[in-house]
């Protein structure tokens, strides 16, 4: 039998060693949640309703040890790990009001009454039948409710395989979710590494829906051209931030600190490259230097700590100092961080401020998911807009700006699923979360992202 472990990325302790799937254990989950999702999908939706609202009152209650669980496997700060879970319940609550609404069924003809050509026609939205959700470890409660509430919601069976770095979660979810009433081959957990991810996919399923890197991506969506299903693909982003010259410095530049370091960086819609306008330059990286330098970091499992582990240990340390080293070979400066934090097993990346950067730089192109930031100076909006747009990738941008109409003239130039004015690495249940370019295709949250796990039915009705 093939095992997993896992580690605390934060003090290298074995927490657990798991059963990891095999293609077979695999196939029989498979088989058994096909079966199953006959009879869920013919549930009442108010009584899925129910399922999921007992849910919502197990994970509340057991809020505090899902976050405990979260922080050991993943080494997310404590007040970050406990966040996540709060704002799953918010998501939750949304997708509670939203369903019924989304995916009820519509009578497109006759619309007027008075008609009497004994013709109805009709959208009923049915569920795609049996998905796999392959997800992240940066927010796995997140990103993995994203897809699996409004999935289970509108009648679908979900094999749910969850990061090796935040297995104990996906357990823990699973475990929440049967309690509720959700029937245990409703929602099975594939338990394993990439290999049994790519595994997965070689099953008869009839959606994909992934979040995680460029490059995992790309093999999915290759592996699932052989297949007619619908794909989702959320990945990676190198997110901009523009600072006019028109604001509160001082406000503008913790915020876009804390957007930048927040998770110690490892979010998708983390702000990775800020552009600032040459007239507050100087005193905006002055701000941003002086709060970055008060964050606090080291140990994940204290309420105060604010940056936390490399939930990848080794690998990710490496290429975040590579990416550092190839900007300053080119000619940047570090104001502050670049340096290991001190600790005996986990792996600990300094807040990094970066200065003098340009786009020949690794720093201001790949996606860093680290505590690391690049800051550059332009002349004027027009220079901000090119500089926001030279790039492959396309989820969200911000700009900060006290005029409305120049920030959402100058987002409007600029190609990204979401724009923020005054805000940043921000997300809502109630808008569509989705990339352009290689931060993927497809979307979740919003109506659209209930309506995604379903596919419509048209009825043309003679009576
Ligand atoms: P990853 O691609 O390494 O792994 C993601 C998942 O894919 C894991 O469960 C992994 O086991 C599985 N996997 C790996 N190889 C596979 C294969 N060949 N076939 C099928 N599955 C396979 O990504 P990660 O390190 O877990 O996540 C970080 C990335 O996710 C970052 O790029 C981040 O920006 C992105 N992300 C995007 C969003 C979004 O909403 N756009 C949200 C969170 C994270």
């Amino acid at each position: 039998m093939p095992t997993l472990e896992v580690k605390n990325p934060a003090t290298g302790e074995l927490l657990k060693t798991l059963d990891a799937d095999t293609v077979e254990s695999m196939r029989i989950k498979y088989e058994k949640a096909r079966s199953a999702s006959l009879a869920w999908k013919e549930r009442s939706l108010s009584e899925r309703i129910n399922v999921i609202k007992s849910f919502r009152s197990i994970a509340e209650k057991n809020l505090e040890s899902a976050a405990q669980t979260l922080t050991s496997e993943v080494g997310k700060p404590i007040a970050q790990s406990r966040n996540e879970i709060k704002g799953t319940l918010t998501r939750l609550d949304f997708f509670l009001e939203a369903t019924q609404k989304a995916v009820q069924t519509e009578t497109v003809y006759p619309l007027e009454k008075g008609i009497k050509d004994n013709l109805t026609e009709q959208i009923e939205h049915e569920p795609l039948g049996v998905i796999a959700n392959i997800s992240a470890w940066n927010y796995p409660w997140f990103v993995g409710s994203n897809v699996y509430l409004p999935a289970l919601l509108t009648g679908n069976a979900v094999l749910y395989k969850p990061s090796e770095y935040a297995t104990l979660s996906g357990f823990l979810m699973a475990k929440f979710l049967h309690e509720s009433g959700v029937p245990v081959d409703i929602f099975s957990v594939i338990c394993g590494k990439g290999d049994i991810g790519a595994a997965l996919l070689d099953l008869p399923i009839d959606g994909i829906f992934f979040t995680g890197s460029v490059a995992t991506g790309r093999k999915i969506q290759e592996a699932a051209g052989k297949k007619f299903i619908k794909v989702q693909l959320e990945l990676g982003g190198k997110d901009p931030a523009y600072i006019t010259d028109n604001v509160d410095v001082k406000n503008a530049a913790e915020a876009t600190a804390d957007g930048a370091m927040y998770n110690t960086g490892q979010s998708c819609c983390s702000v990775e490259r800020i552009y600032v306008h040459e007239k507050i330059y100087d005193a905006f990286v002055d701000a941003f230097v002086h709060t970055v330098k008060n964050f606090r970091k080291g140990d994940p499992a204290e309420n105060e700590t604010y940056v936390g582990a490399l939930t990848r240990g080794k690998a990710q340390l490496d290429f975040l100092l590579r990416q550092i080293e190839d900007a300053v070979k080119k000619g940047a400066v570090v104001l502050t961080g670049a340096k290991q934090i001190p600790s005996d097993a986990g792996y600990f990346l300094e807040p990094t401020v970066v200065v003098n950067v340009d786009h020949t730089m690794d720093l201001m192109r790949e996606e860093s998911f680290g505590p690391v930031i690049g800051i550059m100076k332009v002349k004027d909006d027009a220079e901000a807009i090119e500089k926001m747009n030279d790039t492959d990738f396309g989820l969200t941008a911000s700009v900060y700006c006290n005029d409305t109409v120049r920030a959402k003239k100058i987002l409007s130039h600029v190609n990204a699923g979401s724009a923020y004015i005054n805000c940043c690495d921000r997300v809502s249940p109630r808008l569509p979360w989705s990339g352009r370019g290689l931060s993927g295709v497809g979307l979740t949250l919003s109506t659209y992202g209930i309506e995604t796990f379903t596919r419509p039915k048209a009825w043309h009705i003679k009576s």
